[in-house]
């Protein structure tokens, strides 16, 4: 029918998708077409879905890079015949994937909405019968004929987040995301209020897609007691070419010389040293602490009010894109896609 919202579904897997296996009782995959009887709501809508199911549906912890490059070049060859797409993934690894997304996918004007459940669908007392329903209505929204929404994000219990500031912190409340650094892009009461301020703006500009993605990198979590060995048995990686570090608070870590040094010698062999706050809020400022000083000093790399998971993607996908080292240095503490505070 003309002028239908058409809007692509794309079942990566998770526990939305899942059913108990009735040998082991554990949570598997199961076929797409059953999440579809599972909520014949969907044919209620007057908007035309088309699907997209992965052969086999994955558990979230199976996530790798190489899947992100499918599901980029999948929205891409469809970017032009809908009007919207919804990825249906599980939520372990969900704020990874919608991070790596929003980097990948340059100058979206279409939303990309990625929802889960922490209860299969077939359950009655399921969270993912509501996350699924409002999560198309939210890629359905137009005003003036336009997407409400043109930017990778996260639905999930009545809130749609900015997918590269998501954080999954809860693994048994239905509300299992948070953006301590950014406000929720909408929240679905009886209507849906979009928070217009913190939106994206729709752009004229033509999707650029990138799908090269360079995962050389480590992550290391500073903890007291953390050892000489296991600090350069990471920087010690054969082929490596940068390294988070989780500090403490405000992009703090211990002074003590090993340390420092081994990161200066790192440095000094061209592997970029990325620091992240541990803290779920607030931002990592070098220089604030004694405790950081040196590291500011030695060229670590702020990432300021980042989360680890769209540090990591921004990693890959600068690295990927094959960038002299300084350039690379200079766009990480940069905001890209809204995934840092200006
Ligand atoms: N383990 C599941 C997954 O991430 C959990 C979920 O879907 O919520 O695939």
């Amino acid at each position: 029918m003309a002028n239908k919202t058409n809007l692509l579904l794309i079942y990566t897997g998770g526990t939305i998708g899942m059913i108990q296996d009735t040998k082991t009782q554990s949570l598997v995959p199961f076929n797409f077409r059953n999440l579809t009887e599972q909520v014949p709501e969907l044919s209620k809508f007057d908007i035309q879905l088309s699907s997209i199911a992965f052969e086999k549906p994955i558990d979230s912890s199976n996530m790798h890079p190489g899947i992100w490059i499918k599901l980029a070049e999948i929205i891409k060859k469809n970017y032009a015949k809908y009007d919207g797409f919804v990825i249906l993934h599980g939520s372990d690894t969900m704020a990874f994937t919608a991070s790596a997304l929003s980097f990948m996918l340059y100058n979206l004007n279409k939303p990309v909405i990625l929802t889960g459940s922490q209860l299969p669908i077939g359950i009655i007392r399921t969270d993912g019968k509501e996350n699924l329903i409002t999560a198309i209505e939210i890629a359905a929204a137009k005003k003036n004929g336009k997407s409400i929404v043109n930017e990778v994000s996260i639905y999930f219990e009545y809130q749609l987040f900015r997918g590269n500031r998501t954080h999954k912190y809860n693994s048994e409340h239905f509300d299992a995301f948070e953006t301590a650094n950014y406000p929720p892009l909408a929240e679905a009461g009886v209507h849906i209020n979009y928070n217009q301020a913190a939106l994206f703006k729709p752009t004229s500009k033509k999707l650029a897609v990138s799908t090269s993605l360079d995962y050389n990198i480590a992550l290391l979590k500073i903890y007291p007691g953390i050892t000489e060995q296991a600090v350069n048995a990471l920087l010690g990686i054969k082929g490596l070419k940068a390294i988070i570090i989780e500090t403490f608070g405000s992009g703090n870590a211990p002074t003590e010389t090993w340390f420092i040094e081994a990161l200066k010698k790192a440095i000094a062999k061209g592997i970029i040293v990325y620091n992240v706050t541990q803290c779920n809020g607030g931002s990592v400022i070098q220089g604030k602490y004694e405790t950081s000083k040196s590291l500011q000093k030695i060229g670590v790399v702020s990432g300021f009010d980042i989360t680890t998971e769209a540090a990591v993607c921004k990693l890959m996908y600068l690295l990927g894109k094959g960038y002299p080292l300084a350039k690379t240095k200079n766009l990480l503490s940069k905001n890209l896609r809204g995934e840092i505070t200006a």
